[in-house]
């Protein structure tokens, strides 16, 4: 059946060159997003992962030990990556991959998050604040941030930085970031050894980074970016307008590309907001970004493949972590390069060591079932607690393992 209306599909866009809505509509109840096809892609590394990304390949994420990549492209991104000697296979629309979001039951609006962190705050202020980092784009919507700690002086505690929703159609990671707020805060008074951790460490958590995004995902949108409207499009990348090696590579200068740069480094709102935010954390130590899909944990650098300076820590640590979740780990840059990012801005303009993980797999998608996203959460867990538990001295994982010596 599936074979059918691949075929299907193929033939109705070779005759016609335009939409396959009409040929799977009947058979598929989703919606694509307009003039896009989806697609699956064989890639040999990075670069040619690279090739595809820059030639207009909306990716979705990859099965990085098949070295499939899934995504979707207009016409005029077909054409290219053609021309780049690639060999997309056109595929039926997957409704949970950049079709649009269905938002099961149980996602959390901004409205949402908004009233849950405030209402966490507002029972347990001993121990949890909220304050925003600023406005998204449309001058609306706050990028709201968390600060857990235990009661008493903090000021010399170490701190460990969560963040989420750079994307804005990554639902599950504003879950997860969520999960771990709740985790913290009420297992204050059940768990001793959160108790400890609290009292010893501040964890910062922003749930949403890019609200405006969210929400247009939240309405069903297959929606990855802000929503700055631009002569030529709409939205940039948020993970590719961090100040720190920006516009350099894996990324575009043209506003209907998905990985559309911006017109400078920090032009957006968002990135302005979380880039000051993280900036003024006091003893920043280690931190992570949340992302999905492709069961990945990644570490700096994404804009080159030469190591980074402190290669060994940072892979013993990206290593440890996913033996906790069973993702692959792997050098950013493994995947494709890319610049611009939150994660390399932090590294290497602030020097503190800081992770990516994508999430999920290609059966997840960017919209699983909330049952699914609960378990995401599970699994991505016990790393998140151990990376909290390490921010004391992240070096330390290096001495203890002799990884990488
Ligand atoms: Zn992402």
């Amino acid at each position: 059946m599936r074979s059918i209306v691949v075929l299907a599909l193929a033939t109705s866009l070779a005759l016609t060159g335009c939409g396959r809505q009409q040929t799977v509509g009947r058979t598929l109840p989703t919606v694509t997003a307009p003039g896009q096809t989806q697609v699956r892609l064989a890639y040999h590394g990075s670069v040619e992962l690279g090739r595809a990304v820059e030639a207009g390949l909306d990716l979705f994420g990859v099965d990085a030990d098949k070295g499939l990549a899934f995504g979707q492209v207009d016409q005029g991104g077909l054409a290219a990556l053609q021309r780049a000697g690639l060999h997309p296979e056109l595929v039926a629309p997957d409704s949970r991959m950049g079709i649009r979001n269905t938002f099961d039951k149980g996602y959390r609006t901004y409205e949402q998050v908004t009233t849950q962190l405030h209402a966490w705050a507002d029972q347990h202020p001993d121990r949890m604040s909220v304050k925003s980092a600023g406005k998204a784009w449309e001058n609306e919507r706050e990028i709201w941030t968390t600060r857990i700690t235990g009661p008493g002086d903090a000021s010399k505690r170490p701190a460990v930085s969560f963040t989420a929703n750079l994307h804005a159609r990554e639902l599950v990671t504003v879950e997860v970031a969520m999960n771990l707020i709740q985790t913290l805060v009420e297992g204050y008074d059940k768990d001793p050894a959160i108790k400890k951790m609290l009292d010893t460490r501040v964890v910062y958590v922003a749930p949403m980074m890019n609200p405006d995004g969210h929400h247009q995902a939240e309405k069903g949108g297959d929606w990855r970016k802000n929503t700055h409207k631009f002569a030529g499009g709409t939205g940039v990348d948020l993970n590719r307008n961090f100040p720190f090696q920006w516009g350099l590579v894996g990324t575009s200068n043209s506003a209907s590309s998905d990985i559309y740069r911006g017109p400078s480094a920090a032009s957006e709102p968002e990135t302005q907001a979380v880039r000051d935010y993280l900036s003024s954390i006091p003893n920043l130590k280690i931190g992570m970004d949340y992302h999905s899909f492709s069961n990945l944990v990644m570490w700096p650098w994404g804009w080159t493949d030469n190591p980074p300076p402190d290669a060994p820590m940072l892979s013993a640590i990206g290593k440890k972590l996913a033996g906790f979740n069973h993702y692959k780990p792997e050098q950013a840059s493994e995947l494709y390069a890319t610049s611009g990012t939150i994660r390399d801005f932090v590294y290497g303009q602030l020097h503190v060591p800081y992770f990516t993980t994508e999430m999920g797999g290609q059966n997840d998608g960017f919209d699983p079932p909330y049952a699914r996203a609960q378990q995401i959460w599970e699994e991505n867990k016990p790393g998140a607690l151990w990376l909290i538990s390490i921010a004391d001295d992240p070096s330390q994982v290096t001495r203890r393992t002799g990884i990488d010596r």
